[in-house]
Formats: C-alpha cells, sequence, structure tokens
C-alpha cells in the first residue's frame, strides 16, 4: 500500500492514477469510453498475431480430419477464409462442387451472389470470415447428416471463439438449425435477432436459395441492413 502522504501534488498525482486504473478497468469490462477516448479506442480485439496463430492452432487440430464420412468423398478440407478479427461472420451449411475444388468457402455461384451482397453493403470479402457448418463436400450437395455435423461442429465453434464477432449471420436452414440448435423453421427466424452465447446472430436465406427465388433478396437485403446498423451503432464496421 502507498505510504498516506498531504503533499495536495502528490495526493492528485495518486487520484489521477487511481482514477486511470478505474477507467482501464470499466474499458475491461466492455465500457466504451467517454466520447474524447472512443477517438482512439483501444483495439477492440485482441492483436490479430495471437487470432491468426489460434486459428492456424484449430487448422492444425483438425488435421488431415477423418471424422466423420464426409472424408471419403472430399477433395481438400475447406476450413474458412476471412479476417481472423473479422466482426461479422457469416456460416452456410457446406462446400460444393467450386469450394471443393478450391478449397475456399463460397467461392461458386452462391458465393457470387455473396460477394454481390457484400459490395452492395460497402464490405470486402477481407473483412468478413465466412465458414461453413462442415468443412467437407457432401456428396452430391446434399445436405449434412446430423453425424456429420455432430463431428465437424466443434470446430466451427472454436473458430467463432477465435474471431469473437460482433454478428453472425446464419445462412439458410443448415446452419441456422445447427448453430442455434432450433427446429424452428427459416422463414419464422430470418430477419429476428437471435444469440449464440453473447453473440448476435441475424439468421437469413443461403444465397443457393436466392439463386432459386430472386424475389427472395429483398428480405435478405432488409435482413443485412439491420445487421449493418447493429455493428455501425458499435462502431465495429
Ligand atoms: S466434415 Fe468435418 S468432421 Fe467430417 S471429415 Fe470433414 S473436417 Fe472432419
Amino acid at each position: 500500500m502507498k505510504p498516506y502522504t498531504e503533499d495536495p501534488v502528490q495526493e492528485l498525482r495518486e487520484l489521477t492514477e487511481a482514477l486511470e486504473d478505474w477507467l482501464r478497468f470499466q474499458r475491461r469490462l466492455g465500457w466504451p469510453g467517454t466520447p474524447a477516448a472512443r477517438e482512439t479506442p483501444p483495439p477492440a480485439q485482441p492483436p490479430a498475431a495471437s487470432q491468426v496463430l489460434t486459428l492456424k492452432e484449430i487448422r492444425a487440430e483438425l488435421g488431415e480430419c477423418k471424422r466423420c464420412k464426409l472424408s471419403q468423398g472430399r477433395r481438400q478440407i475447406v476450413f474458412g477464409d476471412g479476417s481472423a478479427r473479422a466482426a461479422l461472420m457469416f456460416i452456410g451449411e457446406g462446400p460444393g462442387e467450386e469450394e471443393d475444388l478450391q478449397g475456399l468457402p463460397f467461392v461458386g455461384a452462391a458465393g457470387g451472389l455473396l460477394n454481390n451482397l457484400l459490395s452492395k453493403l460497402g464490405l470486402r470479402r477481407e473483412e468478413v470470415y465466412i465458414a461453413n457448418v462442415v468443412k467437407c463436400r457432401p456428396p452430391g450437395n446434399r445436405n449434412p447428416e446430423a453425424d456429420e455435423t455432430e463431428q465437424c461442429l466443434p470446430f466451427l465453434r472454436k473458430q467463432i471463439e477465435a474471431i469473437k464477432p460482433q454478428v453472425i449471420v446464419t445462412l439458410g436452414r443448415v446452419a441456422t438449425e445447427a448453430l442455434l440448435e432450433t427446429q424452428t423453421p427459416i422463414t419464422q427466424l430470418r430477419g429476428k435477432w437471435q444469440k449464440y452465447g453473447k453473440i448476435k446472430v441475424m439468421p437469413t436465406f443461403h444465397p443457393s436459395y436466392l439463386l432459386r427465388f430472386p424475389r427472395e433478396r429483398q428480405k435478405t437485403w432488409e435482413d443485412m441492413q439491420q445487421v449493418m446498423e447493429y455493428l455501425a451503432a458499435h462502431e465495429e464496421i
């Protein structure tokens, strides 16, 4: 403990130090700071190097995975793509043919539509993170089966922990059901905020569905407007 002093200058210095300690503590608890402090805010995320390393560790743990039968037909594992510090994360159901070829998520026709959506929202693909519930292509682009999702989902959960996004957008029924552990139809959930732990989740339609039913694109656009408004309000985009 510091000795008691009657020196007013020393007392003021100690009070200032105590106030600075208290402010640091409040910021660690999530307080955004005063308007002046927000001009130079502390980084909202841990340093990039440690997060990239964390994603690398998850990828290393996955290895040449054979935990489920999807390993038998895949060309390569599609781990995920984008910024390790992304405030916004998209989750789809699984790789298709083009993703299986390139080793990247959402690079086929549905990926083109997603890129287009991002562009219209003023976002670059490198700013967000994109992953799937299962990391190997289901044969014939069928939906992942329960045992496959069960084996692969823990790795997606670890990716979310590493990235700590402010918002997750689940694309389509399969991703929404898997992440939120719900059976509520996507038609009822889309456009309504959900929670995954402390992270806000916005379910919306899968780009493949929007390719088949272009009239529904307006709904996904509206869902994404909500996401962008939330991120803007929290100074994340
Ligand atoms: S889908 Fe996931 S759990 Fe199954 S083999 Fe691929 S990486 Fe492993």
